[in-house]
């Protein structure tokens, strides 16, 4: 983890000079907007697709080189695509990040463990983390996700990564739940859930967003903070009763103030941090074009006319635009992905955790000390009224209504296959 802080030195000598002095440390690559859900928060399965291929990404990754220290994975539905263990493995050869999150809805349940396997061999020495989306528990899950039979399979697939954990050591898993107008309701049933029946290695969920890249700008998807701050509280909660050692420690010490930050953002409407979108991190489309985040989702440049170089896509005029008009704080989001990034390279947080990590160590360690935290956590209190999923009444887009899927339609329904 040390290996990261010559990173974050360039990244703020970057920022405050408003050009980059090195590539991004944090990567996502979105491998195809294709998907076997069709989820009441998302569009991005109905964007056409132009995607990379893997000699593609072979020459990007090249160029990339070793500023990486982070990249996700995701789309669509990555593991829909079967050369995503090549993918990872020319990242992993050229850039040999820390990181690698992929996110999946575990519909493929008969193929996803094995291809998670296969990233797990193609990347020894980085972190591979594999994050189960989780919208509900039973019917609820497939309601939102719109496929009947996901969750069943959410469950199978879950069993084959767990079965995994015991033979790589660089293998986190973890469940992923987006709070939206469709389930805020139901989050203490999917928080017991979750921490009682699946007890994943981390657990973290992000309200809805409406995001260009997802086409669901005006579709009234995300709840009001009256109805997420409980939420919020309820995971801060968690963290703050539980024990944790070694590197979660400080993952959970960044958490806890990343949903600070969340209730801050939304509440203050403002940037409660610099964002280092544009300069610490970066976003690949499935066709090329080159972001500073998936919430504005503005191309700089696409890497087809750069000739893969990643380095000639950055440094473009349009780049240095949205990057002063960032830093001038014309945007502001709760986007995790791009938030943690900002957290690590934020000197005042990173000092914060090191000192509260630092301290958690000491208290341990003193003579004749009993710790007052556990697991097991209190219940909130029910606060939540019915639902108000968005209508038209307040200007918003009418919610989708589509036929669901059945999960047998769409497995191997695959990319590239
Ligand atoms: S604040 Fe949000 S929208 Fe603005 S650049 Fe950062 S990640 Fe993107």
């Amino acid at each position: 983890m040390l290996e990261v802080l010559p990173k974050i030195a360039k990244m703020q000598a970057s920022y405050a000079l408003g050009k980059p002095l090195a590539l991004p440390m944090n990567y996502t690559i979105s491998v195809s907007y294709r998907c076997n859900s069709r989820c009441k928060t998302c569009n991005v399965w109905q964007r056409p697709n132009d995607d990379f291929t893997l000699e593609e990404y072979e020459k990007t990754f090249a160029s990339i080189g070793r500023d990486a220290y982070w990249f996700t994975f995701s789309g669509g539905e990555p593991t829909l695509r079967k050369d995503l263990p090549d993918m990872v493995a020319s990242a992993y050869r050229h850039c040999r990040p820390g990181i690698i999150n992929i996110p999946t809805n575990g519909i493929q349940d008969s193929i996803i463990p094995g291809r998670i396997e296969q990233v797990l061999l193609a990347a020894p020495t980085s972190e591979v983390i594999i994050n189960l989306s989780l919208d509900g528990v039973g019917e609820k899950h497939d309601i939102i996700r719109g496929v009947k039979g996901n969750f069943e399979r959410a469950m199978r697939t879950y069993a084959g990564l767990k079965n995994l954990k015991g033979r790589y050591k660089n293998f986190t898993l973890g469940v992923h739940t987006v709070i939206s107008n469709f389930n805020v309701h139901e989050f203490e049933n999917i928080y017991s859930f979750v921490r009682d029946e699946l007890k994943p290695d981390s657990f973290i969920s992000e309200i809805a967003e409406e995001r260009v890249e997802l086409d669901t700008v005006g579709m009234g998807i995300t709840p009001p903070i009256e109805k997420y701050q409980p939420v919020i509280e309820r995971l801060q909660q968690g963290i703050r009763n539980a024990e944790f050692s070694g590197v979660s420690k400080i993952t959970q010490a960044f958490r806890d103030r990343y949903y600070d930050m969340v209730k801050r953002t939304l509440v203050e409407q403002r940037q409660i941090i610099p964002c280092m979108a544009g300069v610490a991190s970066a976003q690949i489309a499935p066709n090329g074009d080159v972001w500073t985040c998936c919430i504005r989702a503005e191309s700089v440049g696409n890497l087809r006319e750069h000739n893969y170089d990643f380095r000639s896509a950055w440094m473009t005029s349009k780049a240095n635009e949205l990057r002063q008009s960032i830093k001038a704080g014309e945007c502001h989001c709760p986007l995790a992905n791009a938030a943690y990034t900002n957290m690590v390279c934020h000197t005042p947080t990173l000092a914060g955790v090191a000192t509260q990590v630092g301290k958690e160590i000491v208290a341990e360690r003193l003579p004749g000390r009993s710790s007052s935290k556990r697991r097991s956590l209190p219940v909130l209190s029910a606060t939540d009224t019915a639902v108000a999923v968005s209508s038209n009444g307040n200007g918003h887009r009418a919610p989708r209504s589509l036929p669901m899927l059945n999960a047998t339609d769409v497995q191997d329904g695959c990319a590239n296959d």
